[in-house]
């Protein structure tokens, strides 16, 4: 059946004996399709509206503020719109590499370069809670993959640690060749930790950790979706170690063919 999707899996039965187990799985990928392209279409219509919006935002700053409570009031709706144009352009991402069966991982990325860049940006946002925030790069390890693709998946675990990290922690970020089994990126935080129940779910589309700081930090609950989407087109996973109270770990291993030593 050449426009039937399907799945195959094997397993023991009795002595000796394999059991083919075949799935029809394609309505669920048609339903799948179906749900990704909605939510595309709908984020991308939403894009012109709050684009519009936006632009009155700052034409009422400009113009019309003549009291404190006005000023308050803008203020909050300025950053509820940004807020809201940063949801729409999370789930356009998100949609966009899920959709896409294959990614062009051709092109030379200068990894130390761009942690360079995220690390001049850490650097002033860890300065608000005076954090300690180090990087270990290998000078000599590039990747072949998609820039912007590679910044969001490092920048989104950076990011995560310096807002789950409280005043004067700690934030260590390490690339590095490991063992030849590829380029290790690890992301060390002595913050608030997660606690084990919630390890399997970070990575679903919207999950937050209820009770920590996540309320207060303003995200989606889509960068570790985001991650884990991109990083499955390179062939590696997350992983995620850490203890509440003590602090996480975020790494992942880029297989070696993904690697040049310059
Ligand atoms: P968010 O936009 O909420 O940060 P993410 O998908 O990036 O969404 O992360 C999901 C949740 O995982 C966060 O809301 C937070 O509860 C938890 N989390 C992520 N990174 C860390 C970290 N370094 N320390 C503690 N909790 C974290």
């Amino acid at each position: 059946h050449a426009d039937k999707l399907l799945e195959f899996s094997v397993m023991p039965y009795a002595k000796h004996k394999r059991l083919l187990i075949v799935r029809d799985v394609t309505s669920y990928r048609e339903m799948d399709e179906m749900r990704r392209r909605f939510v595309a279409n709908v984020s991308h219509e939403l894009r012109t509206p709050l684009t519009v919006l936006q632009g009155y935002i700052e034409i009422l700053d400009m113009q019309l503020v003549d009291s404190p409570q006005q000023s308050k009031t803008l203020t909050i709706l300025d950053q509820q719109t940004k807020r809201m144009c940063a949801l729409v352009e999370q789930i356009m991402i998100l949609s966009k590499i899920e959709g896409a069966g294959s990614v062009d991982l051709n092109t030379v990325v200068n990894v130390p370069f761009l942690l360079k860049q995220i690390e001049n940006e850490a650097i002033e946002l860890g300065k608000n809670k005076s954090l300690t925030i180090k990087f270990e790069i290998d000078p000599n390890l590039h990747l072949l993959g998609d820039e912007m693709q590679l910044r969001s998946v490092m920048a989104n675990l950076i990011y995560n640690a310096i807002n789950y990290t409280p005043e004067h922690g700690s934030v260590k970020v390490r690339w590095r060749l490991s063992c030849k089994t590829g380029g290790h990126f690890s992301v060390v935080d002595d913050g608030e930790g997660i606690a084990e129940e919630h390890l399997h779910r970070l990575t679903e589309r919207f999950y937050r950790v209820e009770g920590s700081r996540s309320r207060d930090t303003g995200g989606s609950g889509l960068g570790l979706s985001i991650v884990k989407h991109t990083l499955s087109h390179y062939g590696c996973e997350l992983k995620v170690q850490s203890t509440i109270g003590v602090g996480s770990q975020f790494s992942f291993i880029i297989p070696t063919r993904y690697l040049i030593e310059k």
